[in-house]
């Protein structure tokens, strides 16, 4: 069975609070309560809740104020967040200027429709977890499009043979390793029998040529291998 998802529930009022509770724990979910903006942003990245309630009229830091920081971490900027208020009328223009929040409940609200609220937004969230993502690898420097085999580095196009493109895909995975000449012979080569160290020492020859200025990021490493180590020191 999977893990019950938990929800965070920042509210400051202790009897709506265990309203919440009770209702999302009948119908499997976690709770964890806050009854301050503050403390609630603190347990947040311990937490990782599947949802947050944010009741708006919070002491201090208010809900919307919680909210923009929460989607200004990006340890929590993705995570779905249903706002809570007392005015309807409210509620539509804080929607209107962009909070951040997912979905929004006035109070007062029945037990039904909370459920309701919750599950759906996680549905959605779900939904969008799973959705395909392009295939594609990048850092500062390359874009990798896996699917079609194309390579750019800085923005500029990049001609490269398979096996080039092959290498290139290896070290952005494996940024900042020592790669063996034994582990490309292995993972890059296969089973080809070949010279494959004198090999590899040529493709990286070709590979680096074709990066111009930015020959650097993939430095030799004694006798071991190789390193694609785009912060290093240019040498
Ligand atoms: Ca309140």
């Amino acid at each position: 069975m999977a893990d019950k998802p938990t929800v965070l529930i920042i509210e400051d009022e202790p009897n709506i609070r265990s309203l919440i509770e009770t209702v999302l724990s009948k119908n499997g979910y976690v709770t964890v309560g806050a009854d301050s903006a503050e403390s609630g942003l603190k347990k947040i990245p311990n937490l990782k809740p599947a949802l947050i309630l944010l009741d708006i009229q919070l002491p201090n830091m208010d809900g919307l104020e919680c909210c923009r920081k929460i989607r200004e971490d990006p340890r929590s900027k993705d995570i779905p967040l249903i706002l809570v208020s007392v005015q309807s009328s409210d509620i539509h223009k804080i929607i209107g200027l962009e909070s951040g929040a997912d979905d929004f409940i006035t109070k007062p609200f029945n037990p039904g429709e909370l459920l309701a609220r919750v599950n759906a937004v996680l549905r959605r969230s779900r939904q969008a977890e799973s959705a395909p993502v392009p295939p594609q690898l990048s850092d500062g420097f390359f874009v990798l499009d896996l699917d079609n085999h194309e390579a750019a580095l800085k923005g500029r196009k990049l001609k490269l043979t398979p096996k080039e493109f092959t290498l290139l895909v290896f070290f952005l995975k494996s940024r900042e390793k020592v790669i063996s000449r034994d582990v490309m012979s292995t993972h890059i080569w296969e089973r080809e029998n070949l010279d494959t160290s004198r090999t590899i020492d040529v493709h990286i020859g070709r590979l680096r040529k074709k990066l111009g200025k930015y020959h650097w990021v993939i430095q030799t490493v004694g006798k071991v291998g190789y390193r694609y180590s785009p912060e290093g020191e240019k040498s």
